[in-house]
């Protein structure tokens, strides 16, 4: 008997819902910058990547509106036929600036970026060495280059220097891929190593600082972090984080951009990003580099919460809370919307198996109040946890 489609959906969503993994969309009216409306119920949001609350700024929105008046509501074509409206030159000038590279480039989102920088430096018969808890899109991208693929045990600079040893000779080049801020663990890649390393064994060092930029290295991101600026020579990122708005990008050198534009191919063969994210981006980039406070303050929120509970001290906005068991957190998540506070559930396989968990993010506008009685609600519930 032949399976249509829709019998195979059946029979593949009966397996994840047995696991506790079958996922689900709900609306969720984000009314202003930290709270949230879900089925008529009003709840503060510690699980928005919007750290700034940029996405919610009167200048920013001002921006994005003025540029659909100017340029319209879409690109219209790729960026390398119609589509590169006068907004992209002035938004990879500000990127560069911010990171302190020679050129960026804009793609239409950061999972595009990835998939499109990565195959573009190596390929067949080079050798990728990615931490294992890298993000989802630095994967993909790896996969798709048809490098060779070894993964390093999460921050072991010892893994990898094994790794590079033991491998590095028999590639042609060798690319390492990090994130800059781990999205689901929230610490920090031990980059002046990991550019040590690459220098040492004739490596290639890739960040994704999704999460760093504007919060971390007083707003310049994870390059920024460890004191003078690191040398980084492939730095991507979103706009869809602290910035506010959404797509993706590249900070590099003018040639490694220019052999970007020529060669990834979600940048050629996509339409190039709205005129009004990119406006929404710009705005979010001047005040980035206008209040180095506004930037450090998710981190200071972080930090108080840490405190309540004796967590350790936080490297970034985001804390998780590993519960271990899918139904646990889901539990967890539960009883804390209950009490007015919504923190989603992280369960495999958006992480390892065993490492379900609540992450929780905070932004500079969270009410101090506010995040002191999440930690107590959180004390509440996860003392009979930990006794279990
Ligand atoms: C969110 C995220 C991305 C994807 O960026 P989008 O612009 O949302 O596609 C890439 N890398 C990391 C580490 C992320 O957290």
């Amino acid at each position: 008997m032949a399976q249509s489609p829709t019998d195979y959906a059946k029979e593949k969503l009966a397996a994840l819902e047995a696991r506790a993994q079958r996922r689900a969309l709900q609306a969720t009216d984000r009314f202003d910058s930290v709270r949230v409306r879900r089925s008529g119920r009003e709840l503060i949001s510690f699980c928005c990547n919007d750290y700034l609350n940029l996405s919610a700024h009167p200048g920013v929105k001002d921006a994005a509106k003025s540029a659909i008046d100017r340029y319209g509501a879409g690109a219209g074509a790729s960026r390398l036929v119609t589509g590169d409206h006068p907004l992209f030159a002035e938004l990879e000038r500000a990127l560069a600036d911010l990171k302190g590279t020679e050129d960026a480039v804009v793609f239409g989102s950061g999972y595009l970026a990835n998939l499109g920088i990565i195959p573009t430096f190596v390929g067949e018969g080079d050798l990728i060495l990615v931490d294992e808890l890298a993000h989802a899109c630095i994967n993909a991208g790896a996969q798709l280059s048809g490098a060779t693929v070894m993964r390093f045990a999460h921050n072991d600079m010892a893994a990898l220097e094994q790794s590079l040893r033991d491998y590095r000779g028999a590639f042609a080049h060798c690319l390492i891929l990090t994130d800059g801020v781990f999205s689901m663990d929230g610490d920090l890649a031990p980059l002046p190593a990991l550019a040590a390393l690459a220098a040492d064994h004739d490596a290639w060092l890739m960040t994704d600082d999704a999460h760093g930029v504007g919060v971390v290295g007083g707003g310049r991101g994870s390059s920024f972090a460890f004191g003078p600026r690191l040398h980084v020579p492939l730095q991507m990122g979103t706009l869809s984080k602290a910035l506010g708005s959404y797509g993706g990008y590249i900070c590099a050198d003018r040639e490694v951009c220019d052999l970007i534009r020529t060669r990834a191919r979600p940048f050629i063969y996509s339409t190039g990003l709205p005129p009004a994210s990119a406006a929404a981006a710009l705005e979010a980039l001047k005040i980035i580099r206008e209040d180095p406070d506004l930037c450090g303050a998710p981190v200071q929120k972080a930090a108080a919460f840490c405190k309540a509970l004796n967590l350790p001290t936080p490297q970034s906005p985001i804390v998780p809370l590993i519960l271990g068991d899918e139904r646990a957190a889901l539990a967890a998540s539960l009883a804390l919307e209950d009490a007015g506070f919504l923190v989603t559930a992280i369960r495999p396989p958006t992480v390892p198996a065993g490492t379900a968990r609540l992450r929780f993010t905070f932004t500079a506008e969270h009410d101090d109040g506010d995040i002191a009685r999440l930690a107590g609600k959180v004390r509440e519930l996860t003392i009979p946890v930990a006794a279990e």
